[in-house]
């Protein structure tokens, strides 16, 4: 089947990427999507500005387009009805609804949300995981988008309503290709992404690692121009840890303070004094951020508080500083504490750990994006410091998470991530759902 090599429509992609026909191209496209004057002069006038990258969208396949329609109605179905971590059960329902429809897939349920669609080639090969994230956010919507949120206080603003529309439209196409698959892909909605522990961890206990030789993720980016894939080797991610801390001081009336043991001026001094672990106890070549998030004490303003609560997160890449961090962070508060006759309680929580790209296979898919999208597809970024429960699904084989740009200036989707504003330009979807077939297509050929 010609749809399953995609050699055709990969020499067709190839002719767009010469600058000399851009124009050309632009006309083609025009013709070919039937778009309006409109559209037509408005790419037109791309070409003038930044051709090369403005033209990365012409490269999606027959196949993807059909399903886009599709694919944008089930991302906005899900976004109107988003659901917490471990609470997606109607978004499960969802999916396995549309699932059971396609032919070939086998489903399979590891925990009490989230769903596995599995596909088996009509030959023998490696089996590769596929993560889409499908759980919303504890923030109330302010988009005013025609879709925005039915569920008060619940939103979509991580984009995953994204990654499980492409991945759904990605296993549409894909089951329909089963004759030219060699092995075993494995799409897994995964719930809870949000909510440490997270439901990869779960999953990974409850053995969906099991059997698999290659794992990949992707992430819609705000920080990005929709269609571009932000590429990085080694280290993506940060691990993302927890700290509390409680300052237990005496409490007294605020007139007398000789006679008190004062919490209050003693957190004052632990927040500064951890602030010095990122500028005198780590290397300055080395990523991580400490940050105090919350504070609590007090009932009045005359009296001294016994206790003091402090609560915040550490961003680190090097497992070596991570390890190290509680140890520095308790014997700063005990210091602080013991000069003032005091104690304390210190707790550090692990969160997730940090996102790893194994080296050869992202030169892997690099060179496959650069083959489908054009060379100016993919970049180098910089570690991000948000985490990404992704990273429980690692250490059982070599994986790939891939950022892909959701961002357009023009057309104000700005906001960042985690922001009651936050949108994504949904042009992106196809450029994903077009990624994970071709993945799937080169791993499995
Ligand atoms: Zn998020
Ligand atoms: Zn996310």
């Amino acid at each position: 089947m010609l749809v399953c090599c995609g050699a055709a429509r990969n020499d067709e992609r190839h002719r767009f990427s010469f600058p000399s026909i851009y124009l050309n191209a632009v006309q083609l496209v025009n013709d070919a999507w039937a778009l309006s004057d409109e559209k037509f002069l408005y790419l037109k006038s791309l070409c003038d500005i930044d051709t090369r990258r403005r033209l990365v969208k012409l490269v999606i396949s027959d196949e993807v387009k059909q399903v886009m329609g599709e694919c944008i109605e089930w991302r906005r179905h899900l976004h109107e009805n988003p659901e917490l971590s471990f609470e997606e059960y109607d978004t499960t329902n969802y999916l396995e609804n549309k699932l059971s429809e396609l032919e070939g897939i086998v489903l399979r349920r590891y925990a009490k949300t989230g769903v596995v669609a599995i596909l088996r080639g009509a030959k023998p090969g490696r089996t590769i995981l596929l993560r889409a994230d499908i759980d919303a956010l504890p923030i109330q919507e302010d988009t005013g988008l025609p879709f925005a949120s039915k569920r008060p206080g619940v939103m979509h603003a991580c984009g995953h309503d994204g990654h499980t529309a492409m991945m759904l439209a990605a296993a549409t196409i894909l089951s329909k290709e089963r004759d030219c698959l060699s092995g075993e892909v494995r799409f897994l909605f995964q719930h809870a992404e949000e909510q440490p522990p997270g439901g990869a961890a779960e999953l990974a206990r409850l053995g969906v690692m099991d059997g698999v030789d290659e794992l990949y993720g992707l992430h819609l980016s705000s920080l990005y121009p929709t269609g571009h894939f932000g590429v990085r080797a080694g280290a993506l991610t940060s691990a993302t840890d927890r700290f509390e801390i409680d300052v237990v001081g005496k409490g007294g009336h605020s007139a007398y303070p000789e006679g008190a043991h004062d919490a209050i001026v003693m957190a004052a001094q632990v927040v500064l004094a951890i602030q010095t672990i990122v500028s005198r106890r780590v290397a300055a070549t080395e990523p991580i951020v400490v940050s105090v998030c919350q504070i609590n004490a007090g009932t009045a303003y005359n009296i001294l508080p016994d206790e003091v609560h402090i609560v915040g997160s550490t961003r680190t890449f090097s497992e070596k500083t991570r390890k190290r961090l509680p140890k520095i962070m308790e014997d700063i508060v005990r210091g602080i504490t013991e000069t003032d006759d005091s104690t304390y309680r210190f707790r550090f929580v692990k969160g997730y750990a940090s996102v790893v790209n194994d080296a050869a296979l992202t030169s892997h898919c690099r060179n496959l994006i650069e083959k489908n999208f054009g060379h100016d597809a993919t970049f180098d970024i910089e570690p991000l410091m948000p985490g990404e429960d992704y990273s429980a699904l690692q250490g059982f084989c070599p994986g790939f998470f891939v950022e892909l740009g959701a961002r357009n200036e023009e057309k104000g989707i700005v906001y960042p991530h985690h922001n009651p504003h936050y949108l994504l330009d949904e042009d992106a979807l196809q450029y994903g759902v077009e990624y994970w077939c071709d993945l799937v297509r080169d791993r499995l050929s």
